[in-house]
């Protein structure tokens, strides 16, 4: 894949699927800042990995749904770097639970960190890449966002949502050479899918046609081709990295 020389924000890059992103594009010449919120320690560690590769790279704290964070934290990438050419939404949490139980709290955190966070750093940053003329933005959504899940009414409406954003922004910026696409992983073997029950992922594991979890670098993969050159004529577009999951 061709990505060279380019300036690349990844929210949530401290472990997980926004960790793999980093180490498979990590390379002479690109610059990486990876945003964290509180895993400082593995936001430094990746950092090392992605040096001992070629790339440069700085690890910035911000929570993404705080508009002032995210300013601070861009201004502090510009400052450095002039620019960010690719933007990796991929920071997300969840907060499950049947909606008769969901409190205001958990919707409004998971909406905010998912959806919002997608919205605040792309608004910060689109404006430089329409300048340039050049931007990849790819946004980390989920297979839940298109089928729906029992227990997460929030986080399937914030990624439902995401791919809305991603659709209606792709349209206003085709004209200036920036492609917007979303990522829909199924369960990739994260911190996220290792407190599930043994049961439950049993359950899971039943209903994914390839019978397997994902792994982080299965999401990476895809992520780092549609930052790519070679995918200059995708825009707008959901793309499942699930097994088979939303067939
Ligand atoms: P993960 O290992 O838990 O990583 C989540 C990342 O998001 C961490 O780096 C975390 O940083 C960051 N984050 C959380 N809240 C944040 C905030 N307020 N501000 C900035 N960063 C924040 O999860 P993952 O599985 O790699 O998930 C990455 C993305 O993939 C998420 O959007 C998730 O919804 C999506 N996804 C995952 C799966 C799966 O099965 N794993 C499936 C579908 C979609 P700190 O640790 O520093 O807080």
């Amino acid at each position: 894949m061709t990505i060279n020389n380019k300036t690349i924000l990844i929210t949530g890059g401290s472990k997980g699927i926004g960790k793999a992103t980093a180490i498979k594009m990590a390379q002479k010449g690109i610059r990486i800042a990876r945003n964290y919120n509180s895993s400082k320690e593995g936001a430094q560690l990746t950092a090392k990995e992605v040096t001992k590769l070629g790339g440069e790279a700085i690890i910035l704290k911000a929570d993404v749904s705080d508009e002032n964070q995210v300013e601070e934290m861009i201004g502090n990438i510009l400052n450095k770097w002039k620019t960010v050419d690719i933007l990796v939404n991929n920071a997300g949490i969840i907060k499950d639970s049947l909606l008769l139980g969901m409190s205001i709290d958990d919707w409004d955190k998971v909406i905010n960190v998912d959806l919002r966070g997608t919205f605040l750093c792309t608004r910060d940053l689109i404006r430089g890449m329409i300048r340039q003329k050049w931007g990849r933005e790819i946004n980390v959504g989920s297979v839940v966002g298109i089928r729906g899940n029992p227990g997460q009414t929030n986080y399937s409406a914030a990624k439902a949502g995401i791919i809305g954003f991603t659709k209606a922004l792709a349209k206003e910026v085709a004209g200036r050479n920036i492609t917007v696409n979303t990522v829909t992983p199924g369960y990739v073997a994260t911190d996220t899918v290792a407190v599930l029950k043994q049961s439950l992922k049993n359950t899971i594991l039943n209903r994914i046609p390839q019978h397997k979890f994902g792994e982080a670098n299965d999401v990476a993969e895809m992520i780092n081709f549609l930052a790519s050159d070679e995918a200059s004529y995708i825009t707008g577009q959901v793309i499942s990295v699930d097994g088979g999951l939303a067939i």
